[in-house]
């Protein structure tokens, strides 16, 4: 894999149409969301050999048009929001970068009907775009302010049919399972085994594995109909880690 495309995907370092989320955001940045957007299109077509996806899709290009990523960034941050790159979050955290955003997106082929799970809230900008493209996503973060301030965030913004939990996402949620697609948005040393049990067959997990504070790869681990599971690597990442008890 190409060192570029390290530097790029290091996004995550220091690091939606049955809607219950909200329309379009009309908002004094939409103009500078739109020239992100041409970014993320660029490179999405630019790996999209090492990705495995042709490029932005329509559905997810809409999605993330539509969530307003400054809101989602503490106040010194909002003058960066629509840069392409992580931004700290505070308890030594970050929102990922908008390309691995897209291109997580992109790898979960999410479907109206679908319901997600997402390990690793942050500041719900994951959940706010995956909101725009399913039925229902249920995320967990351990962190309890960063768990409070999202889901708080998420209903002002109107992402009714996201969902907020406090906990160790490595042992996932299993009431609502089972998952159609499942985003780890922190490192994990190997793929929780919870996680790969809580996915649909048919589903599709995406997640950085690797060692903490090192290049990662981004993993594509999709469950086939007779419950095996097949694993890809997507491209080398730099994600803060997953903590907890069962890492
Ligand atoms: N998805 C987030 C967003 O859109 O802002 C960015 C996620 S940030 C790169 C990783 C997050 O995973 C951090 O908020 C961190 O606290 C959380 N995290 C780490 N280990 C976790 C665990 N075991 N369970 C749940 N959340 C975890």
């Amino acid at each position: 894999m190409p060192t570029s495309a390290v530097r790029l995907a290091a996004g995550a370092l220091l690091a939606g149409a049955l809607t219950a989320a909200p329309a379009a955001a009309s908002d004094d940045r939409a103009d500078e969301r739109q020239r992100l957007m041409q970014v993320l299109a660029s490179q999405m077509r630019e790996a999209g050999g090492a990705s495995g996806r042709p490029g932005l899709s329509p559905r997810v290009a809409a999605a993330l048009e539509q969530v307003p990523r400054h809101a989602f960034v503490p106040p010194d941050q909002q003058p960066h929001a629509y840069q392409n790159r992580p931004l700290p979050i505070g308890h030594g955290q970050t929102i990922s970068q908008p390309y691995i955003v897209a291109l997580m997106t992109e790898l979960a082929q999410a479907q109206p009907e679908h319901k997600v799970l997402e390990i690793g809230t942050g500041s719900g900008y994951q959940a706010a775009v995956m909101a725009q493209l399913v039925r229902a996503v249920y995320s967990i973060e351990i962190i309890e302010p960063l768990g409070h301030a999202a889901r708080e965030r998420l209903q002002a913004l109107g992402y009714a049919n996201v969902t907020v939990r406090l906990g160790d996402g490595y042992h996932g949620w299993e009431e609502h399972a089972p998952y159609d697609a499942i985003l780890v948005t922190a490192a994990a040393s190997h793929i929780p085994p919870p996680l790969v049990r809580q996915l649909k067959p048919g589903g599709r997990m995406v997640i950085p594995v690797g060692a903490a504070f090192m290049v990662q790869q981004l993993m594509l681990v999709e469950k086939n109909a007779d419950g095996t599971v097949s694993t890809r690597q997507i491209l080398p990442v730099v994600f803060v880690p997953l903590t907890g008890g069962g890492r």
